[in-house]
């Protein structure tokens, strides 16, 4: 039998401030540079996208910052989400390790997005906000700030990735029966994606592209503003909501983990999980091993250069220091449509080159395999980006059985697959494959890296 150790419904239980990392970090957070000054960029130049206390978090280095009641009252239709132990999953593997999961599956939208969804949402109605534009890659983060705009009364225009678009019909439909506009990416709307357009009238698109436009639209107009699901500070820190949950969970269950693995596509249900136990760590408290599992075909943390890059595609954003594949890097049409982004989050980039976290890429056949044998053992279906995360605790759960260790696995799931039924449809007829980018390709998109000295 699984313990389900859920907390009971009770309020005091959900966390009433965000952990944000910087504070603990031994080195300052690189800043983002002003593309054509290649200077510091100044917090007024991210006020044609962002509202003032957004831009504060994403500076901050102040440990706690405070969740606002209106927040609270929203994340709590879901929250705290459930931390399970994978007994069935351990035994099927019959390792000594003991696994546990948080399940961000429980979410509205079905996966962690909506934490910093309501949060950013919050923040630009307060700050007289009436519009938000957004880019979106398998839907996650479409449906999710479609959701909490609803919630705000804001109105909310996604750019969707024209691939996804097309093969997810369901999420375009969640987005809309939540009161949102979509328009497949590279769209006719936009400079960026009309010039898009007129190189590859067939260009399936790509996240990169979505962001140019959605940036924009809100760069264009005063009532409206631009919205990330990852990659940000800020976004990183309303997900820690995560992990500070896991350690309550964690210290009801009488254990701690010895290594925490999520997947990573811009980073943030990674970092979400694993910060508040790494600032445990660099605050003299118990260590503990990150393991960031990125898809083989999207390899920015294992096969990426640390380097100031374009967060997008059209070079319309600031540069941030990042691993990056190139802000040109397309990856090949993999089924975990939330891992397809060419950079990584700067706060996981530099921990990651601080020597803090480990990184591993994996192959897509491996992440369903893993997906499908944690489905008939604990019973939910895997998004095909947490099925990496999977794949990653699976192959430490191994380890342990190989070396006889008893060790504790705790992972994020950030996500469940309902909506990405044809991913499993496709990979039980054997039509998926696996892609590793070829090494020339990378040094392709690399050679495009802005003029920053020393890189
Ligand atoms: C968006 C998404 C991801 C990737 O984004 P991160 O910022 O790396 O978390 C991973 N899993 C799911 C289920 C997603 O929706």
């Amino acid at each position: 039998m699984s313990d389900p150790l859920k907390y009971l419904l009770d309020e005091s239980r959900l966390p009433e401030a965000w952990y944000n990392i910087a504070a603990d970090l031994p080195v300052p957070p690189p800043p983002p540079l002003d593309p054509r000054t290649l200077e510091p960029l100044p917090p007024e130049a991210l006020q044609a996208l962002f509202p003032d206390e957004l831009i504060a978090q994403e500076m901050s280095a102040e440990r706690h910052i405070a969740i606002p009641e209106e927040v609270r009252d929203i994340l709590r239709l879901w929250r705290p989400s459930p931390l399970f132990r994978a007994r069935r999953l351990e035994k099927a593997l019959d390792t000594p390790a003991r696994i546990y999961y948080k399940y961000e599956g429980v979410s509205p939208a079905g996966s962690h997005k909506p934490n910093t969804a309501v949060a950013q949402a919050y923040y630009n109605k307060k700050a007289g906000i009436r519009r938000l534009a957004t880019e979106t890659g398998a839907g996650q983060w479409g449906s999710s700030l479609a959701m909490a705009c609803q919630m705000f009364g804001l109105e909310c225009e996604v750019f969707m990735v024209r691939v996804s678009h097309d093969q997810k019909p369901y999420r375009r439909a969640l987005m809309e029966l939540f009161g949102a506009t979509v328009t497949a990416s590279p769209s006719v709307r936009t400079a960026a994606g009309r010039e898009i357009l007129a190189r590859d009238p067939e260009c399936s698109g790509s996240l990169g592209i979505a962001i140019a436009e959605a940036v924009e639209v809100a760069a264009g107009r005063d009532d409206t503003n631009y919205a990330l699901g990852s990659v940000l500070n800020h976004v990183l820190l309303h997900q820690t909501v995560i992990g500070l949950e896991s350690m309550e969970q964690m210290a009801m269950a009488n254990d701690y983990p010895d290594t925490v693995v999520g997947c990573t596509g811009g980073g943030s249900n990674f970092a979400g999980i694993a910060f508040p136990f790494l600032g445990e760590q660099l605050r003299g408290g118990r260590p503990v091993r990150l393991v960031a599992v990125e898809p083989e075909a999207c390899p920015s943390l294992t096969r990426g250069r640390y380097a100031y890059d374009w967060g997008d595609t059209a070079k319309l954003t600031p540069l941030v220091k990042m691993h990056t594949l190139g802000s040109t890097f397309i990856p090949a049409g993999f089924h975990a449509g939330g891992l397809r982004y060419h950079g990584m989050a700067p706060l996981v980039s530099l921990v990651k080159d601080l020597g803090l976290t480990e990184a591993v890429g994996l192959p897509q056949l491996e992440c369903f395999s893993a997906g499908i044998q944690f489905a008939r053992a604990e019973g939910i279906v895997p998004a095909p980006e947490a099925s990496h995360a999977v794949a990653g605790a699976l192959r430490e759960a191994i380890r342990c059985k190989e070396e006889g260790k008893s060790e504790a696995i705790l992972f994020n799931l950030c996500g469940h697959g309902h909506f990405d039924m044809q991913a499993y449809i496709n990979y039980f007829a054997g039509k998926l494959e696996n892609y590793a980018y070829p090494e020339h390709e990378i040094a392709m998109a690399l050679a495009g890296l802005p003029p920053v000295p020393g890189q």
